[in-house]
């Protein structure tokens, strides 16, 4: 068999469903390529500043500290997902994975360039012309062109995208810049525009997964055995119970719709993305047949081989299994919401310097060195006050003897601090004590957090 024979050529659709693959790419391309351009007091919205190690999402920034919230984050999205598949099965897939979305944009240049199926067929199987080359080199430019495109867009996630977008025009950009953005430029034009429902079929874990999630009562897109075998061909007038046949003309338009090149009458296999491509085709030719629609169509299995009405396969939705996964998921994206609100916007963290236990100094005093790290999440500078307190006559400076330090907003900041009490006042050993910064930010906040640390007083 040659590559071009393997080769799956799916046949334009229309219809509900292939309507809504294309909101879904138009609402996700404009998500992705419109959002690290939106900007959010100054800067932008959502940027993974790897190297400055801070995510800014909208008016959140997260440090390397708040890991604990992207993993919270993590769980949510895969609960979400769990739910998603239990409930309809690999829609995300049909309308919203990156995948799909890229295939169909790749896809719809190439019919636009090559033609429909048959034309495409017989021009990957003709010799090689000036027209074939034409074509073909039409079609890679516009696909390399969106590449680049994705490519520069998805670095821009990770770097400041204005910065980026004018580097790239004035050729300034860094080895590592023009590494990623090559990299995914040549990642998304294999993945989307050769590849394509390889990735689906073999590479993605999902499909492999999905097994688990989903149970007779999900809905997925379900071909209706008892109503259309036996399949067979016939006139558009004949009478299909005289002949003993089911309603499947047997026409294949439906495999030949399908992006994974699957026949859904063979029943759900792993490799149906759940687009709906083939629910637009067999309706297509149920019209033409003038029998009724929905001979494969969004249904449980259940609700097809038992007939179950389309309101009781509906309530058969909220089931056990649903309903976990609907309370975890709620609890958590709960506990996430009040734990962000309840976020401080000044942190700080003590530091014993290691090299320097507690030593005696002139005056009958003992020292002990910090180092404090401040932490301002909040969008104005802050000014601190700091002291101490847990020994008698304890007081706390930086090294040039001022007891205040400025954090610039969205900043951290490292001090190292001093902190002296009288020698005579404590018994030898480590002693609690607890180190306070007060706070006035130029908001009017007052933000304010303590920390203990212990103070060693040697023999
Ligand atoms: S499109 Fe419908 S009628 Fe045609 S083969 Fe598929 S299921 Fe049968
Ligand atoms: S079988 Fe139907 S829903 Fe599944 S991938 Fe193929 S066309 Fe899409």
């Amino acid at each position: 068999m040659s590559v071009a024979d393997a080769r799956i050529y799916a046949r334009a659709v229309t219809g509900p469903y292939a309507s809504w693959r294309i909101v879904f790419v138009f609402l996700t391309q404009a998500l992705f390529y419109g959002l690290p351009w939106l900007q959010w007091d100054g800067r932008q919205a959502v940027l993974f500043d790897l190297g400055a190690r801070r995510f800014y999402l909208f008016g959140l920034v997260l440090w390397p500290q708040d890991v604990v919230y992207l993993a919270v984050l993590l769980v949510i999205s895969a609960l979400g997902l769990f739910l998603f598949t239990a409930l309809a099965g690999r829609l995300f897939c049909g309308y919203a994975c990156p995948q799909t979305v890229y295939s169909e944009i790749f896809a719809w240049i190439e019919r636009k360039v090559e033609g429909d199926r048959a034309a495409r067929q017989r021009l990957d199987q003709g010799p090689w012309t000036a027209r074939k080359l034409r074509l073909k080199a039409a079609k890679h430019a516009l696909w390399l062109g969106i590449a680049w495109w994705t490519g520069s867009t998805f670095i821009g996630y990770f770097a400041p995208i204005r910065q980026l977008a004018h580097d790239l025009f004035t050729l300034q950009l860094g080895p590592w810049q023009w590494f990623w953005i090559v990299f995914y430029s040549v990642a998304t034009w294999g993945n989307a525009g050769f590849l394509r429902e390889s990735v689906c079929k073999y590479m993605c874990p999902y499909a492999r997964f999905q097994s688990v999630m989903v149970d007779r009562d999900t809905f997925v897109v379900t071909y209706d055995k008892r109503r259309g075998e036996p399949r067979g061909g016939r006139s558009r007038h004949a009478d299909a119970a005289a002949l003993g046949l089911g309603d499947c003309v047997d026409c294949h338009w439906c495999v030949q719709v399908c992006p994974t090149g699957i026949d859904i009458r063979d029943g759900l296999q792993y490799m149906c993305i759940g687009c709906g491509a083939c629910v637009d085709a067999c309706n297509d030719v149920m019209k033409k047949m003038q029998y009724a629609p929905g001979l494969i169509r969004y249904a449980s299995e259940r609700a097809v081989d038992e007939g179950l009405s389309r309101r009781a396969a509906i309530r058969r939705l909220l089931r056990p299994r649903t309903m976990v996964y609907g309370t975890l998921l709620a609890g958590l994206v709960v506990a996430l919401m009040t734990a962000l609100w309840l976020r401080p916007s000044l942190r700080m963290d003590v530091i014993r310097d290691r090299g320097v236990l507690g030593r005696e100094v002139a005056g009958g005093m003992i020292e002990n060195v910090y180092r404090l790290q401040f932490m301002n999440t909040s969008g104005s500078p802050v000014q601190l006050a700091l002291s101490a307190d847990g020994l008698d006559g304890l007081a706390l400076a930086l090294p040039d003897g001022s007891t205040t330090v400025r954090v610039d907003a969205l900043d951290n900041k490292i001090v190292a601090v001093v902190a002296r009490a009288p020698a005579a006042g404590a018994a030898p050993g480590a002693h609690r004590i607890v180190i306070h910064a007060r706070g006035t930010g130029t908001d009017g906040a007052a933000p304010a957090t303590d920390e203990a640390a212990s103070f060693f007083i040697p023999q």
